[in-house]
């Protein structure tokens, strides 16, 4: 199996083209195939190097690769030029000087007919390919079964404009031709130029590819994906603190579901589970808070040396100050931070903002605090210092301190919740952190009961 993701390089990959390079991906891995990628870049005006450059990229940070250099279509326009004078000599293609006008002079008079031209001479003249009065074009498709194409209905194809350039669809074909592509795995919205491209292959007298049009995603609300629905590109999922083998796990699913349901699939499942023919008709909701959920599984059950290494990675692409923070920090305490962190965050770009107290003076969240720190909170405060420094050093663990302030809400009556909420913000600067008990204990009693001293005495 060859397979080949052939992007538009007008635009960020987005989640729908990155789903369509997964499922390429994936039959070609899957079946010890090959991926060969062809960036459609003729459109001269909207193509950019630093969007290719982009797209590369997005695709090496999910981990999909492919065979060979990526082929330019634009660097192949002899070739496409060379098969239209092929099938100029052979009289399949014809060269049609009718304006405009004429055509749709035509069209109002052979209603709804494909539309057949007259053959002129080359001068100022569009190239149309032969399309047979009789018989159906049939896309035999693997997702969508046989799309039949009544012949008579198709327009005798433009493949070359008056200046000699190759259009879209006869060059896809010539390339899908001439690299060998065996399937061809692309979004339904290209369904349409299947016949097309399918007339150029009857043209050349070369087998056509297998085709599988994959439904396109929808958000949650059934409309047509856009950024309404959170991140659009890969970039925006990276950016967001998405790991990679969970966005593949997700990507993979929309439209294609395991036979048991499963949610949580290794990329080594998926290379072995996958089909093509088993994605569905209907169209995929993409749903940001699924993948989140996903993203968080992947991201409690890391190793913690690569969890580290990742946020690292993740705080030096967004947050400098932060990176250089967290690697100056001693090894022990980073990694105690995050092993309490691990099973909160759902994704990396939420894990500097749970743990940054613990790696200096924390940001203060006013309205916290104005709720919180008020006359009770204040006295809570108050005893919890008391009853903390109570313990040395060595005891200062979660382990200890979570019966101590158990006990100390009881004896006072407090709400275990009304003790514990002042001294979080007294701590961590705002409500949201990890586990309290085992914060306190990575903070190390010096700096915890500091705060705590502070706090009591800065109450608003
Ligand atoms: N370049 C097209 C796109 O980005 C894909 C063409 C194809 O797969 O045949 O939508």
């Amino acid at each position: 199996m060859r397979v080949r993701f052939a992007p538009s390089p007008t635009g960020a990959l987005h989640i729908g083209g990155a789903r369509t390079a997964l499922y390429n991906w994936l039959c070609a891995r899957g079946s010890g195939g090959a991926m060969v990628l062809r960036i459609e870049d003729t459109d001269r005006e909207r193509s950019s190097e630093a969007t290719i450059a982009q797209i590369l990229d997005a695709l090496r940070w999910l981990e999909l690769d492919w065979d060979g250099d990526p082929v330019s279509q634009f660097a192949r326009r002899d070739r496409h030029q060379a098969a239209i004078e092929r099938l100029l000599e052979q009289g399949k293609a014809y060269y049609d000087s009718a304006t405009a006008e004429q055509v749709k002079a035509w069209r109002a008079v052979n209603r709804g007919a494909g539309y057949r031209g007259r053959e002129t001479t080359a001068d100022g003249a569009a190239i149309r390919l032969r399309v047979p009065d009789s018989g159906t074009t049939v896309v035999d498709d693997r997702i969508r079964g046989e799309v039949r194409f009544e012949n008579r209905l198709l327009d005798d194809l433009v493949i070359a404009r008056a200046d000699g350039t190759a259009l879209y669809n006869f060059a896809v074909a010539v390339d899908d031709a001439e690299m060998e592509v065996s399937d061809v795995v692309r979004g339904e919205d290209h369904l349409s130029n299947t016949p097309k491209q399918l007339l150029v292959f009857a043209a050349l007298g070369i087998e056509p590819p297998r085709y599988a049009h994959i439904p396109l995603l929808h958000g949650p609300d059934g409309k047509k994906l856009s950024k309404r629905h959170g991140a659009a590109s890969v970039q925006e999922l990276r950016r967001s603190g998405y790991l990679p083998e969970a966005v593949r796990n997700y990507l993979a699913l929309l439209g294609w579901g395991a036979d048991d349901d499963e949610t949580l699939l290794s990329t080594d499942e998926l290379l072995r589970r996958f089909s093509i023919d088993r994605v569905g008709r209907s169209s995929a909701i993409f749903d940001e808070k699924k993948l989140r959920w996903i993203n968080g599984r992947y991201m409690r059950e890391s190793e913690l040396a690569a969890y580290e290494a990742r946020l690292a990675a993740h705080l030096e692409e967004g947050d400098r100050a932060a990176a250089a923070t967290f690697a100056a920090a001693d090894p022990a305490h980073r990694r105690a931070a995050l092993a309490i962190v691990q099973d909160k965050a759902q994704v990396l770009s939420e894990v500097w903002k749970l743990i940054a107290f613990l790696f200096g003076e924390p940001v203060r969240d006013d309205a916290a605090w104005k709720k919180v720190m008020v006359a009770d909170g204040e006295v809570a405060v108050a005893h919890t210092l008391s009853a903390l420094s109570a313990l040395g050093e060595s005891d200062f663990t979660a382990a200890r301190i979570e019966p101590v302030l158990r006990a100390l809400a009881e004896r006072e009556q407090i709400k275990l919740k009304n003790l514990l909420q002042p001294i979080r913000v007294a701590v961590s600067g705002g409500l949201v952190s990890p586990g309290l008990f085992e914060s306190l204990e990575v903070l190390g009693r010096e700096i915890s009961l500091s705060r705590l001293d502070a706090a009591r005495s800065s109450a608003p």
